[in-house]
């Protein structure tokens, strides 16, 4: 199990992996950085590669994590 603060806040999440620490991260995202995610609608191609670059950037952090 491996936990993981949030990419945007000191929020903490687990999980044994990385699918599971996001499924753990998503409620809170969705209630506290919900701008964040609204700033993303609209295109979906440009949501797709923001997502895309997202899931890359957390998975490596989520790899490198203790
Ligand atoms: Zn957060």
């Amino acid at each position: 199990m491996k936990t993981l603060t949030c990419d945007l806040c000191d929020y903490e999440a687990q999980g044994e992996t990385f699918e599971a620490w996001m499924n753990a991260l998503k409620p809170h995202y969705m209630q506290t950085h919900a701008d964040v995610m609204a700033q993303h609608t609209g295109n979906p191609e440009e949501m797709k590669a923001k997502m895309n670059a997202w899931m890359k950037a957390n998975r490596e952090r989520f790899d490198v994590a203790a």
